[in-house]
């Protein structure tokens, strides 16, 4: 077994082998420009782009031409939501997502409420679940779109995509999700959720960093999007911008990798993911899970420790990568604004891990870090109670 252990697979996720093979190619060799109609390095690009579209499209149950490439999920957020405010804008102005969602989406619909978009943000349950009668409940005659994420980046709960897809599309309401965190590990289907925009990326999926998608729904009932990115016209005149070539053969591989392996490697994580939280909770007590237990993502782990301060024990295990309920927007140390909707006491928001299990994870090491996990809890609940009568003691 090699240190450090890498256990944040929900930050992001390493190449695949398999894919950075597939994407070598396009940064020498074959270095095109697949708008270059022209000449043979312009039709190879082409070529190798189209089937790389092919390729995510199906991971999706999308057809091609539905497919937008973006540097990523966070670029596939704005182009839809910026998008659709304003080509929707003559049948409404007001906008419903839920509190847990991404930066990426609720610092977008924080900007165009300064425009004057109402933005109603949904509560969640304390496992972490929008109600989808909530959704319906919360719609107007001014309501264009909903914008609720497949799968929570924290705490890995899948969201009730399929019903709250259902009430839009009766509603006639534009519905968004952010599958970034879905794609690649669930079965994720537009036709299925009932789908008007998709949010997906390439890096959380084993595939590289700077390259995503947006779905755009053709048909039943076709979207159109104001474009927000302007240029040469690329990408049907969404994304304007010389195409990542190798980004998108290596997103295509990674998607093809993650459709043809998603029921091995999901049965796979989510052993390894319950065994861990199982060998977790006979060594400890006071140990809570945090979101619902069965409706989430299969490599995520999401707990809270009592009595422990978790960015303390990272310090203490600093051969594990994991990322704590206050590092998640890096650089404030303020509790996750998604524990925080769940209901959480900024005591336990401030003792919660997450643990990101992925495909390079091995049954070794998941043993290795439920075996620190202890140990240094235990060392540092010891130090506290140590410290606490030595205070008291000395106040006596
Ligand atoms: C990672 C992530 C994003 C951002 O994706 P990038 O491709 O890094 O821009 C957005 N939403 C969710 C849910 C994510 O997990």
């Amino acid at each position: 077994m090699k240190l450090p252990i890498y256990l944040d697979n929900h930050a992001t996720t390493k190449v695949d082998p398999r894919v950075l093979t597939r994407m070598l190619p396009f940064f020498q060799e074959e270095f095109g420009n697949a708008a270059s109609r022209s000449h043979v390095f312009g039709w190879k690009a082409e070529a190798a782009v189209e089937a790389g579209r092919k390729q995510v499209a199906e991971l999706i149950g999308a057809t091609e031409r539905e497919i937008i490439f973006t540097s990523g999920a966070t670029e596939s957020n704005n182009i839809a939501l910026l998008g659709a405010v304003e080509a929707y804008a003559s049948q409404g102005d007001h906008v419903i997502t839920q509190q847990t969602e991404h930066k990426a989406v609720l610092d977008v619909l924080g900007a165009v409420a300064k425009r004057g978009v109402k933005v109603t943000y949904l509560p969640v349950s304390r496992d972490g679940l929008v109600d989808p009668g909530a959704v319906a409940a919360a719609l107007t005659k001014k309501t264009i779109l909903v914008s609720i994420m497949a799968a929570n980046n924290e705490v890995g709960v899948l969201q009730p995509v399929e019903e709250i897809g259902r009430i839009c599309l009766e509603a006639g309401v534009l519905f968004h999700t952010d599958a970034a965190q879905a794609a690649g590990k669930i079965p994720f289907d537009v036709e299925t959720v009932h789908a008007s925009l998709v949010s997906v990326s390439a890096h959380k999926l084993y595939g590289p960093k700077g390259i995503g998608a947006l779905y755009v729904r053709r048909r039943d009932p076709r979207v159109t999007l104001a474009p927000v990115i302007f240029g040469g016209g690329h990408e049907r005149g969404l994304r304007s911008g010389t195409l990542n070539v190798p980004g998108i053969v290596g997103f295509g591989e990674a998607a093809r990798l993650a459709l043809a392996e998603m029921g091995s490697e999901a049965g796979r994580l989510r052993d390894l993911r319950d065994r861990l939280l199982a060998r977790i909770r006979d060594g400890l007590d006071g140990v809570e899970l945090n979101g619902h237990a069965e409706k989430r993502l299969p490599g995520n782990l999401n707990v809270s420790i009592a009595g422990v301060d978790a960015d303390a024990l990272m310090m203490a295990m600093k051969d594990i990568a994991l990322s704590s309920g206050s590092a998640c927007t890096s650089a404030t140390l303020a509790p996750s604004h998604v524990l925080k909707a769940m209901g959480l006491t900024p005591e336990q928001a401030r003792g919660s891990l997450r643990f990101g299990l992925g495909r390079f994870n091995t049954a070794e090491e998941i043993a290795y870090v439920a075996e620190q996990l202890i140990e240094k809890t235990k060392k540092i609940r010891s130090l506290s109670r140590d410290h606490g009568s030595r205070r008291n003691s000395l106040s006596a």
